[in-house]
């Protein structure tokens, strides 16, 4: 392979392009001073919602972390089985809500002790999509605290829940809600799930009519020491990056940390 010498901007060449140039290039010593500056993005506010996103135990695309990332007001961190809830987090301090968007089938005593203090200290909770497929082994959880559980077998006289990808569907408000402010019905492209157990004691926030979903999409949780929304909509880009979708999740960020959405 040929070595390209690049060559050093004329000084008819506008700064800026030449800078673009050097940048693509790779050229170091051929960038202005002000290309050198260290680069610092924009601080988060001071007051910033402090959310521990977990991960782990089901694939998905990296356009997920779009729909939490790049604004000031959430400051985010990557909390990814198996070391999930290694150390105590505390609402308050460390993080204020727990996003889940993590399928384990079951987590260590101490994870699970972490997490359940985080709850009861009033930590607030947004349980997304596959969320409500793990830590089905843990009764007080799916009961109490999500208000659903996705059956991966069948028990008794139940079926196993099922799953239908590319769904296109109506999505309606169902309630007045602070997670629902901002939205009004939409369609979207996304995963249905059927035959889940759904607490009675829900609040249901989004419905869709679909024959492959149960009805609810997203709801409030009756658990009351925490907020605690469960939103089953979210498998893929196409929700992802849905404005609508975004927003729901945003909402219910700032309503489970007791924040105005
Ligand atoms: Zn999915």
């Amino acid at each position: 392979m040929a070595v390209v010498k690049p060559e050093t901007p004329s000084p008819r060449v506008p700064r800026a392009v030449a800078a673009l140039t050097a940048l693509a290039l790779g050229i170091a010593g051929a960038l202005p001073t002000a290309a050198q500056e260290l680069f610092r993005p924009v601080p988060k506010a001071k007051d910033a919602v402090r959310v521990l996103l977990v991960t782990g135990g089901h694939d998905h695309d990296v356009s997920f972390y779009s729909v939490l990332d790049g604004q000031d007001d959430l400051d985010v961190r990557v909390d990814p089985h198996p070391n999930a809830f290694r150390g105590e987090v505390a609402p308050g301090r460390g993080a204020d809500v727990v996003v889940l968007y993590d399928m384990p089938a079951a987590m260590a005593p101490g994870p699970e002790a972490h997490l359940r203090a985080f709850v009861e200290a009033g930590g607030g909770v947004v349980s997304l999509h596959h969320a409500i497929a793990g830590r089905t082994g843990w009764r007080w959880w799916w009961e109490e605290v999500i208000g659903g559980r996705y059956l991966e077998t069948p028990e008794g006289d139940r079926p196993a829940s099922t799953y239908k990808h590319d769904v296109e569907m109506t999505v309606r408000v169902a309630a007045r809600h602070p997670v629902t402010a901002g939205l009004t019905d939409f369609r979207i492209l996304d995963e249905t799930y059927k035959g889940m157990w759904i607490s009675p004691k829900v609040t249901a926030l989004l419905t869709t009519d679909e024959a492959t979903s149960d009805g609810p999409v997203a709801w409030v949780s009756p658990y009351s020491r925490a907020r605690v929304v469960t939103i089953q909509l979210g498998h893929g880009r196409e929700a992802h990056l849905h404005p609508s979708y975004r927003r729901l999740v945003r909402n219910a960020v700032l309503w489970v940390a007791r924040r105005t959405p």
